[in-house]
């Protein structure tokens, strides 16, 4: 490059630069310098890719901070951030089969490489195999591993959800003339069924404002399909169709924005108050009390100065129905992104962004959203801001999105808004501590009541002889009586699969996965044992292999048992289920919704899936078949989670007039936690539990990193994460905790153990990042352990 282009040159630039033979990386400008740099041999750029920055310097900045905060290089932030259309060429993507066992004694060196980093992280895309390989030619590799069907081969695309068009039915015009409609009902006297579908069509009109869909009427009345048809034929019903877009929305904005509620006005006003001397605020609402209308107003208001707005949610392909919402008020000014979306509409949204278009004034995303190139951001909103998924585990930067938003934020000057119904500590300790400012919303939204908790103690129950199957009778009741009030039932299960675990009644011996220390779970369907961790399957025994018996028992149950009893005890009504199983095929999840939206479901049992935001009209009663396997967690947070858990999941209940019922199964009613759920008490709740982390220094009040050692030999990962643990402790004293093995210790012939850092408040956090760096470096040196992985982890979730 000549001297002319260096000055035209700046930081957010693409550039090519070629690698090796024939291999061209695309890199970002970081800074414009003269300085030679010492220790390598620098690479000529190739060509300048962009003519304006495609990177803010304030992105930058972000990305230097979580680099830095959460211990990763600036590459791996850069690498998350970007899209990948940004950095390749080709879109092909390279994934491991997920239920193959592999020989490794049989692959090529290439090809073991290749199998190698697809075990750390797949899909990969075709470059990273390039590079991988140090080659540019890797299509002959990768044949190899396609024959043997250790991978497959994709075009990253994501195919939108488009829902089939839904069916309404209203009375003809003719009938609006009051006349016309008493001499209908008079001749249909003798048409009593169709007579009926007519006063459910009116009593649900009465109900609702809302156009009425040919299957609520259906099932409202009990009419066949054929009765409706007959109306439609005789020209009484007019039907009609009406598009139920998700997530490409084509109109414009058409609902009014709501009129708030008093206590929702309240509370907006106090928000704006608290911005006035705060940057960050929760609002702690309970489920249903209407804060997404408060998030409307806000952005309302943002929207005019101009400003950015970004709207954080934990899983995006969960709240489908959020983005309708918000684009029903807002229109096209809405984008969102998503890690799903096609790589060109990843491109299009940032450059929306980098470009400040109305177009993307507001972004609804996941956790990645917060890598777009905002340059006038006025307001964030992080939606339901306890949920764990907002953390990222794997790969590197193991951020955590509401806390990267903060800081966001603040190099931005945006106020941030925090909301959720069951706070996080680490958020509400920064309300108490007032770095936060809090507002509350403590009612539903048009007087709704509460959801009526009751907890069912199976113990009991069991004794009595009273439990049919995993159901107590209590349960039943209340199944049956919401089912004869034509309302829905959710169930949550926590385990997916048939049962657990399978144990030999005479010997005690269950089958465990030859790659994992952890018992294989049965999943009936297939009758299939299957690994949860790492995708081993093998059909389900037929004796037991330690003693021969044959009297193989299950213990305990998940979600697939619990929809094969619902059946059985409810033949009638429509059973679905809804867990990892059941919803990978690419518009599952958002089918289930659908069906369950429309009435097509009488009873939907689920994972915790069913918890996150979702709001459903017709939902009667919620059960929890067994809160013990929650409480009983090996984990800090296990009862702040059940807690957050039970009260979300009993939220989906009764949104609307009639007050929602919760019947929670448990061993032990007299659980604290359990209590505090029932009577719906977040502030006792979190003082004790609190007082339980100061006391074992614990988040909020110590912060943790957490260190991570895997390798296929048990031996050398003790003794690596011993040798870390004891140069750890030289400065941290006791404030180091391991090595300990974790539950599962180990996962895809992997043998894994942990090592704890806790950080007291007042020790400087930069500070012993630093040592731990130091302590790094030496580790790195040592020969012995060069096949460990160590996986540093701030703020571990
Ligand atoms: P939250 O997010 O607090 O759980 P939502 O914002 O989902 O609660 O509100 C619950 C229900 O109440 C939704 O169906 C919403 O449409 C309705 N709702 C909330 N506020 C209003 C309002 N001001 N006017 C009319 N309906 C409202
Ligand atoms: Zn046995
Ligand atoms: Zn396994």
């Amino acid at each position: 490059m000549n001297k002319d282009e260096a000055a035209f040159l700046k930081q957010g630039f693409r550039v090519a630069v070629p690698f090796g033979k024939s291999k061209v990386y695309t890199a970002i400008v970081y800074q414009v310098h003269d300085q030679a740099p010492q220790g390598y041999e620098t690479k000529p750029i190739d060509q300048i890719l962009d003519e304006t920055p495609i990177v803010t310097p304030t992105q930058i900045k972000h990305w230097e901070w979580m680099a830095s905060y959460y211990m990763c290089t600036l590459g791996e932030v850069v690498k998350a951030a970007l899209p990948s259309a940004f950095l390749l060429e080709s879109e092909t993507m390279v994934s491991l089969n997920k239920d193959v066992v592999v020989d490794e004694a049989s692959l090529s060196d290439e090809e073991f490489l290749v199998l190698e980093a697809l075990e750390h992280r797949s899909p990969i895309h075709i470059n990273d195999v390039r590079s991988i390989l140090d080659k540019s030619n890797v299509v002959k590799v990768l044949q190899g591993l396609i024959e043997q069907r250790i991978i497959s081969v994709f075009e990253e695309v994501y195919e939108q959800y488009s829902p089939k068009l839904k069916r309404y039915v209203k009375l003809a015009q003719h009938f609006a003339i009051e006349e016309n409609l008493r001499e209908l009902l008079n001749t249909l006297s003798r048409a009593p069924k169709q007579r009926d579908v007519l006063m459910q069509l009116f009593m649900l009109q009465s109900k609702d404002k809302k156009p009425i869909g040919v299957d609520a009427l259906m099932k409202a009345s009990k009419a066949s399909s054929a009765t409706i048809k007959s109306l439609i034929n005789k020209e009484i019903l007019e039907e009609f169709y009406i598009k139920k877009d998700r997530v490409n929305y084509e109109g414009e904005a058409g609902e009014e924005v709501k009129q708030l509620s008093e206590a929702q006005s309240t509370a907006l006003k106090e928000i704006k108050i608290s911005f006035k001397e705060k940057d960050i605020v929760l609002l702690h609402g309970v489920t249903s009390s209407g804060k997404t209308e408060i998030y409307v107003q806000l952005i309302e208001e943002i929207l005019k100065t101009g400003q950015q707005i970004l709207y954080m949610l934990p899983e995006i392909a969960l709240t489908t129905q959020l983005i309708t919402r918000l684009q029903f008020y807002f229109g096209d000014k809405v984008s969102v992104y998503h890690s799903k979306y096609t790589l060109n509409e990843r491109v299009e949204v940032w450059n929306n962004v980098l470009e400040s278009k109305p177009k993307a004034q507001i972004v609804i995303g996941a956790r990645s959203s917060l890598f777009l190139p905002f340059s006038n951001l006025g307001l964030i909103i992080i939606d339901e801001e306890h949920e764990p998924s907002f953390k990222q585990y794997n790969p590197a930067p193991r951020y955590h999105a509401r806390d990267s938003a903060v800081v966001l934020g603040h190099l931005h000057n945006a106020k941030t808004l925090m909301g959720s119904a069951t706070p996080s500590f680490e958020t509400y300790h920064n309300c108490t501590t007032d770095k936060y400012g809090l507002v509350t919303l403590n009612k539903r939204f048009g007087n709704v009541l509460m959801p009526d908790i009751e907890l069912v103690d199976i113990k009991e129950k069991h004794k009595k002889k009273l439990m049919k199957g995993h159901f107590s009778d209590r349960l039943l009741e209340e199944m049956h009586e919401t089912l004869s009030n034509n309302e829905q039932i959710i169930l949550f299960q926590n385990r997916r699969g048939f049962s657990p675990i399978v144990e030999c009644t005479t010997c005690g011996t269950s089958p465990q996965c030859p790659n994992c220390d952890v018992s294989l779970t049965y999943h009936q369907y297939k009758n299939e044992l299957r690994c949860h961790y790492c995708g081993y399957h093998t059909t389900m025994l037929i004796s037991c292999m330690a003693c021969g018996s044959e009297s193989m028992d299950s213990k305990g149950f998940g979600t697939e048992q619990i929809e094969t009893e619902l059946k059985n005890l409810f033949p009638k009504h429509s059973v679905a289920r809804m867990d990892q199983d059941t919803t990978k095929g690419k518009h599952a999840y958002s089918k289930l919704i659908d069906r369950l939206e429309n009435l097509e479901i009488d009873i939907l049992v689920g994972t915790q899936m069913l918890a996150k935001g979702l709001d459903f009209r017709n939902i009667g009663l919620v059960g929890v078949m067994n809160a013990d396997n929650l409480l009983n967690f090996p984990d800090f947070r296990a009862h702040e989670r059940s807690f957050q858990l039970l009260q979300q999941v009993s939220g989906r209940a009764g949104r609307t007039q009639k007050r929602g019922k919760v019947l929670i199964q448990t061993y032990n009613p007299y659980h604290t936690i359990l209590q505090q759920v029932s009577i719906n008490d977040y502030k006792t709740m979190y003082k004790m539990q609190t007082d339980e982390r100061h006391n074992y220094k614990y988040p909020p009040f110590y912060r943790t990193i957490k260190l991570t050692f895997k390798d296929r030999n048990l031996q050398k990962v003790g003794k690596a994460a011993l040798w870390y643990e004891l140069a750890l402790e030289q400065q941290l004293n006791e404030n180091v905790l391991g090595p300990e093995a974790p539950p599962v210790a180990r996962i895809r012939n992997q043998y894994i153990t942990n090592v704890l850092i806790k950080i007291p408040k007042e020790q400087s956090l930069a500070k012993t990042k630093e040592f731990i760096n130091k302590v790094q470096r030496s580790f790195n040196a040592i020969k012995e352990f060069s096949s460990v992985r160590v996986i540093i982890d701030v703020d571990n979730y």
